[in-house]
């Protein structure tokens, strides 16, 4: 019998698969979403508009109502913009139109563990550059890594996950100067930093800026993302991306959630920044756990009594879900705790008072 996992390429048998060990506990912390969840006027008009749609009928092959909304929203021309099933589908594609065996792809690492691994799938030689000891990212050696290997795409995660650091905008302009390859600004969670680099891609051509629905637009569930670039880059990455990528159900509710964005959405924004104040104040005070300054909904927590994963089965075993990142061996002593609501912070913070005296 031949074996048939002989035909998988060497590189994708070596991978171990991005999961997650377990996704459920009343007070979920794990994956940097919006805790208030979406507010109902839009889930209720979102079904409203369910119950007009045809159903039976595929959607527009391109999804115009939605571009159109999403570039007066972000500040882009609609024909620079690529929706996807999620953002880390539109980074597939970005792989897929330009990567070929073994040309490097430059990451800015510890990062979102998803590039390095569909990079790799796509056959990329994958070059890392590591995070300053303060999880900064070190532009000095990104811009020596960029001389040196000419990296197809560069990726920057800002605010960057686990670490909660942003890339300023004369950094991330150095970086674009010497690429020759295209680099990826994924701005998951630029709502909770307040600034963002789209109007760079003015100047620089060579620049991807990809955001996503699922934290702070509260719709994880559906699936949503976006890749904006310069129109005639964008017309190459679409050649790359399914039709009907995104089913109707989903742009109608990121249509509805964009055009109740400032009534309904940037108030919980502004509450969760609200509450990343108190939680960091808070963890502060609590001997043995100290976390790291963040611009994101999420703070990197050092955990010096207990291992992190001693800390994340304790803190499980009191229903509260937190990400162990422990596992990346800069992060040895680490935890990631996404910020919740405010009665969601006080129960993690009487879990972390209660665990200290074990
Ligand atoms: N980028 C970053 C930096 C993320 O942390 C995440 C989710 N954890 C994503 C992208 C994924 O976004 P989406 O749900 O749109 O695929």
């Amino acid at each position: 019998m031949p074996d048939y996992l002989d035909t998988i390429k060497p590189v994708v048998r070596a991978l171990k698969p991005y999961s997650l060990a377990v996704n459920d506990a009343p007070i979920k912390l794990n994956q940097n979403e919006n805790p208030f969840g979406l507010p109902p006027r839009i889930k209720e008009e979102s079904i409203r508009r369910f119950m007009d749609m045809d159903w039976g009928r595929y959607p527009d092959f391109v999804p115009t109502a939605l571009m159109d909304k999403l570039s007066a929203h972000a500040a882009w021309t609609p024909e620079g913009i690529i929706v996807g099933n999620g953002s880390n589908e539109i980074l597939n594609a970005v792989f897929a139109v330009t990567v070929a065996k073994g040309e490097k792809v430059l990451l800015s690492e510890p990062t979102f563990a998803i590039y390095r691994q569909t990079a790799t799938v796509f056959d990329a030689e994958v070059v890392s550059v590591p995070l300053t000891a303060d999880f900064e990212h070190d532009t000095p050696a990104l811009r020596r890594a960029i001389e040196q290997y000419q990296p197809v795409v560069t990726v920057i995660c800002s605010p960057n996950n686990p670490t909660g650091n942003v890339i300023t905008e004369r950094d991330l302009k150095s970086l674009l100067e010497v690429a020759r390859g295209l680099v990826v600004l994924d701005e998951a969670y630029w709502e909770f930093a307040g600034h963002t680099f789209v109007s760079l891609m003015n100047e620089h051509p060579n620049l991807i800026v990809t955001r996503t629905f699922s934290k702070a637009l509260a719709l994880a569930a559906l699936r949503v993302g976006y890749l904006m670039s310069a129109p005639a880059l964008a017309t190459e990455i679409r050649k790359a991306v399914l039709p009907y990528n995104i089913n109707r159900f989903s742009q109608i509710v990121a249509e509805t959630a964009l055009e109740h964005y400032d009534a309904e959405l940037a108030p919980l924004v502004a509450r969760i920044l609200t509450e990343r104040c108190r939680v960091f104040d808070l963890l502060s005070g609590i001997e043995g756990i100290a976390p790291h300054p963040t611009h994101a909904n999420f703070t990197l927590t050092r955990t010096t009594r207990l291992s992190p994963r001693r800390l994340y089965d304790e803190l499980f075993a009191r229903d509260i879900l937190v990400r162990d990142v422990s596992g990346n061996p800069m992060l040895k002593s680490y935890i990631r705790i996404g910020v919740g609501t405010p009665e969601e912070t006080d129960a993690l913070v009487e879990a972390l008072k209660s665990i200290h005296h074990f």
